[in-house]
């Protein structure tokens, strides 16, 4: 059956409550949703996507005190939700409503979109709106709605067409469940910023930004993400020019990143004429390390549908947005 797309807000929040499967857009991307109070229909949205059932869902509420309602948020978690919220910041904290998805777990994720028109639906339906991010479990999460309606037209009861994501990858995730606030996942709110309101956050090794290797510590991190079919090398600013320089003919490879003034304006005419789908060519220019994150996912849905072979990312610039951005590119080209 073919998803409604709509922008109702009271229309889809009767949908959440009558267990129907909406997928809605976030700041960070879009998410799968379902009522966190209805199993069922949280358990149709790990069919719809694939998904392992051990790697559980974030719940989205539409207020600070709508998550002191379900959790015991304490003194840390009311401070970063003050600071970072609405926003992409998910937090792990200790499950007080026994009856919300999933129920054999103690802890919940949580975390308050930065969309008005989202939260409005939130608190419409009832709340709170357990998603994941709304991809096929693996891939790139979606950041543009005709992604989302290829994807996921035919298997969802709906599709909120609202603002489309700016961030372009998904939440930084902070436990606060267990001896010490961890980071387990990076993200766009940065765990510099993070360590101004908790000094005493641990930062595991892995996510340090000079240590490439993965250690799962949230169940979702354990498992391959956001990658693409083609095969993405992560590639320093001057083997970046280097590869262009020297392979921009062929017409299978693709590249994302800032240094592009090396390569000569004819051959990148040529390469970003060739073919393109929508805004983006084989080539994609970026202007910082937030303009890069928001692009990624995208970028890489248009390099299969082109039938791209090869993705060539330049590192991310050190300094603001480095953290998550190069994290998602670690996780893309892992094989
Ligand atoms: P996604 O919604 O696909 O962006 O993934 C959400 C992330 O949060 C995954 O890495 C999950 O494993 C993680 N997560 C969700 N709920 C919990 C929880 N109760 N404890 C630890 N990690 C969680
Ligand atoms: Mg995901």
């Amino acid at each position: 059956m073919k998803a409604l797309i709509s922008s109702d807000v009271r229309l889809l929040a009767n949908l959440i409550q009558e267990g129907k499967v909406v997928v809605f857009p976030t700041e960070t991307v879009y998410g799968i949703g379902a009522s966190t109070k209805l199993e069922a229909s949280c358990l149709r949205v790990y069919e719809i996507k694939g998904r392992p059932k051990d790697n559980p869902l974030i719940a989205h509420f539409h207020s600070i005190e709508s998550v002191a309602g379900a959790c015991a948020l304490g003194e840390i978690g009311r401070k970063l939700l003050e600071k970072f919220s609405p926003g992409p910041l998910t937090l792990i904290l200790p499950k007080k409503d026994k009856f919300l998805f999933p129920k054999d777990l103690d802890t919940l994720a949580v975390r308050i979109p930065r969309n008005p028109v989202i939260r409005e639906w939130i608190e419409l339906s009832g709340g709170p709106i357990s998603a994941p991010s709304a991809n096929l479990s693996g891939r790139p999460s979606l950041t543009k709605l005709t992604d989302v309606v290829r994807y996921f037209g035919e298997t969802v009861d709906a599709i909120f067409q609202a603002e489309e994501p700016s961030f372009g990858i998904e939440s930084t995730v902070v436990s606060l469940f267990g001896d010490r606030p961890t980071l387990l996942r990076p993200g766009s709110i940065e765990s510099e910023e993070l360590l101004t309101v908790i000094p005493d956050l641990l930062i595991p090794d892995s996510f340090s930004k000079k240590n490439t290797s993965i250690v799962p510590l949230s169940p979702g991190t354990k498992y391959k993400h956001y990658a693409p079919t083609a095969k993405v090398t992560l590639l320093s600013s001057e083997e970046f020019s280097f590869s262009l320089k020297t392979t921009i003919q062929l017409e299978t490879n693709a590249w994302i990143g800032f240094s592009f003034e090396e390569i000569d304006s004819g051959g990148l005419k040529i390469a970003t004429k060739e073919k393109s789908f929508g805004e983006y060519s084989r080539i994609c220019s970026v202007s910082s390390n937030e303009d890069y994150a928001s692009k990624l996912y995208a970028f890489f849905e248009v390099c299969d549908q082109m039938g791209m072979k090869d993705i060539f990312c330049e590192v991310p610039r050190p300094g603001k947005g480095e953290e998550g951005l190069r994290n998602r590119l670690e996780k893309a080209k892992e094989s």
